[in-house]
């Protein structure tokens, strides 16, 4: 359990958050469109409940189509750039925030590997935890589960 109200915020330190329950989820995000937004071979993400998150700063906004077909929006620093959170046309009720952008980084604790079918030949992923090819599942999410079990 991560230790709250956890707070963080961008490289320059202008965009600030606060997280005040505890997230649906952690997951690694392996998409092709978080790898873009990143720079990084894959994004961790916090699945944050929308009403507990809470951000201020001088923040600008990308809406792009995802993986899954979606609209996903990331807000980034209008100044340094930092990737601090999205939000999707499927799920309004959750934020996913990008993780390392926490003060204390090392509160993430992945449960999951999403969109593992775009996951980059140079990540070594930890077969402990489930893995998902595409989308992670709507418990994940905070969603209830479908009727009848989607596979992973
Ligand atoms: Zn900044
Ligand atoms: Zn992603």
């Amino acid at each position: 359990m991560m230790e709250l109200p956890a707070a963080g915020g961008c490289l320059c330190g202008g965009v600030r958050y606060e997280i005040t329950r505890q997230p649906f989820s952690h997951a690694n995000c392996h998409c092709r469109s978080c790898q873009l937004a990143t720079g990084g071979a894959y994004a961790p993400v916090m699945l944050v409940p929308t009403d507990a998150f809470s951000v201020s700063g001088p923040l600008s906004e990308y809406q792009s189509t995802g993986d899954s077909g979606n609209e996903v929006t990331r807000a980034f620093c209008s100044n340094c750039g930092t990737t601090i959170y999205a939000r999707t046309t499927r799920v309004k009720t959750m934020r996913p925030v990008y993780a390392m952008t926490l003060d204390k980084p090392e509160a993430f604790a992945p449960e999951l590997d999403a969109w593992v079918d775009f996951a980059q030949p140079s990540v070594r992923l930890d077969d402990r935890l489930p893995q998902y090819r595409r989308d992670l599942p709507a418990e994940a999410a905070g969603l209830p589960p479908p009727p009848g079990r989607r596979k992973k």
